[in-house]
């Protein structure tokens, strides 16, 4: 069951039917977190967004080879690592961690490969001789620059112009060298008590653009499929990847580039430098669930800006209480046999309507807009005690289908901790001896530990409160 995949790319400007290049098997590079300090919500609206992206693929039979890298060394890790007076491995490296542990936090899918910067200095080196070699590049004063007037299609993913100023540019301070302002550094000469690397054009370290080119080349191939990252990455970083790799190659960089908008607070987007973010970590100590952060980042269209506040969590807690609810309901469902055939139909109709909205440039909204309204009219036919055993089956599958792509349920018993469980099987047995005093204090025990335990014909049951 597959629909042809619409997407927006940014290339074009407009919605095209997307084609792998090879067979059913895609390649997708995604610009990953600079590992100085934690990445905050807005950041995970871009993770969020690709991990919306994968999953469909997936849901559409592809398999999908992802590779996200993370900037290890740039000025902003050096720095870091220079005020503490540690290695910028030593810097990073907490920094990696917690990055893992939030996403595992919002379920986001582990890529295939999660390259650092600092393993492809190599490929870095090689890119930026072939570039001096073809004339992309010019040396000056220890440093190289890509000289832009040498590749005629600069411009073409942003739309910019350089008449135009290409406004928004990241001119560095230091890069008073430059034949232009608008070329852009290639390799920064060394500094004194900077990492640097030894290269036939001199000792130093690699500019962030030229990062992206070398891994994802590396690591997917001259030419590949998509692209991906927020708004802010199409100019110029997205600009300047495509100069350096068809500079060097000659072929088509990428296929498909997509990008997410801004996640704002108070209609601005959210940043570091405007100090208006919140970490996960920060969302997680005020009590709120990582799970509904999850459903608010993917339930809005990507292509959409997002305004986050408080109450829209708070919002979308309610509504991962109230699927989560259903799921069990309707896992849990007895089926009778004098309900009419049509449910089932009905059902497969809405499942099918849902993937080929998701298919649709990733329309969520639509999705689940069709999604409640079928679940509505579930939890009618269970009222009624009319589900059948085929429409139930149906609905099975439309909830894994929903569930691979929106990852809301909890199912998994292993995500209730130890100590939980061990309260659970402590009132189990307490009751089982009649001893309901105990067990209700087991009950307030497992209640402040987060969890609500429930007594169902079907045995013992825990939730999330
Ligand atoms: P950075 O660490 O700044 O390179 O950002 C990592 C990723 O987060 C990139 O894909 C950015 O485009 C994206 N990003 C940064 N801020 C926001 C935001 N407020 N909303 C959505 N995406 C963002
Ligand atoms: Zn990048």
């Amino acid at each position: 069951m597959t629909t042809p995949i619409e997407l927006f790319n940014t290339l074009s400007g407009k919605t095209e039917t997307f084609k792998p290049m090879k067979g059913s098997e895609i390649r997708m590079y995604t610009c990953g977190p600079t590992v100085y300090d934690f990445a905050h919500i807005g950041n995970f609206r871009a993770y969020v967004f690709e991990d919306l992206l994968r999953r469909v693929l997936k849901l559409n039979g592809f398999k999908v080879h992802q590779v996200m890298n993370l900037t290890d060394v740039d000025d902003k890790t050096i720095q870091g690592a220079r005020s503490k007076a540690i290695t910028l491995a030593q810097f990073t490296e907490p920094y990696i961690k917690a990055f893992f542990e939030d996403l595992d936090q919002l379920r986001i899918e582990r890529a295939e490969h999660y390259p650092r910067a600092t393993e492809f200095v190599e490929e870095m080196i090689r890119l930026i001789e072939t570039l001096l070699k073809s004339g992309h590049a010019y040396e000056r004063d220890g440093s190289v620059y890509y000289s832009i007037k040498k590749f005629p299609n600069y411009g073409k993913l942003s739309k910019k112009t350089v008449s135009g100023n290409m406004a928004g540019a990241r001119v560095d301070q230091d890069e008073y060298a430059k034949d232009e302002p608008c070329d852009f550094a290639l390799w920064k000469k060394a500094a004194p008590d900077e990492p640097s690397w030894p290269a036939s054009f001199g000792c130093g370290r690699p500019g962030w653009h030229i990062e992206c080119s070398a891994m994802s080349m590396k690591l997917l191939g001259a030419s590949f499929d998509i692209h991906t990252g927020g708004e802010d990455n199409i100019f110029p970083h997205h600009e300047n990847e495509i100069a350096q790799s068809e500079g060097v190659t000659g072929k088509p960089f990428v296929r498909y580039w997509l990008h997410c908008r801004y996640l704002l607070v108070n209609n601005e987007k959210m940043s570091k430098s405007k100090g208006n973010f919140f970490t996960v970590r920060d969302i997680l100590a005020k009590g709120h669930d990582p799970g509904a952060l999850r459903y608010l980042l993917i339930s809005h269209h990507y292509r959409q800006p997002l305004n986050f506040t408080l109450d829209s969590l708070r919002a979308a807690e309610k509504t991962v209480r109230r699927l989560n609810d259903f799921y069990v309901r309707f896992t849990e469902a007895e089926t009778s046999t004098a309900a009419p055939k049509s449910a089932v139909r009905e059902t497969e109709k809405a499942r099918e309507e849902f993937r080929s909205l998701l298919s649709n440039d990733l329309n969520m909204p639509e999705a689940l807009a069709v999604f409640f309204g079928w679940m509505n009219e579930a939890n009618i036919s269970m009222d009624r005690k009319i589900l059948t055993l085929d429409g139930k089956q149906a609905g099975l599958a439309f909830l894994e289908d929903f569930d691979r792509v929106l990852a809301v349920f909890e199912k998994d018993p292993a995500e209730v901790p130890a100590e939980v469980r061990q309260l659970v099987e402590a009132r189990e047995k307490a009751r089982a001896g009649r001893d309901f005093r105990r067990s209700d204090e087991l009950r307030d025990l497992i209640r402040q530990a987060g969890f609500l335990v429930e007594d169902t014909s079907k045995g013992v049951k825990v939730k999330k409160l």
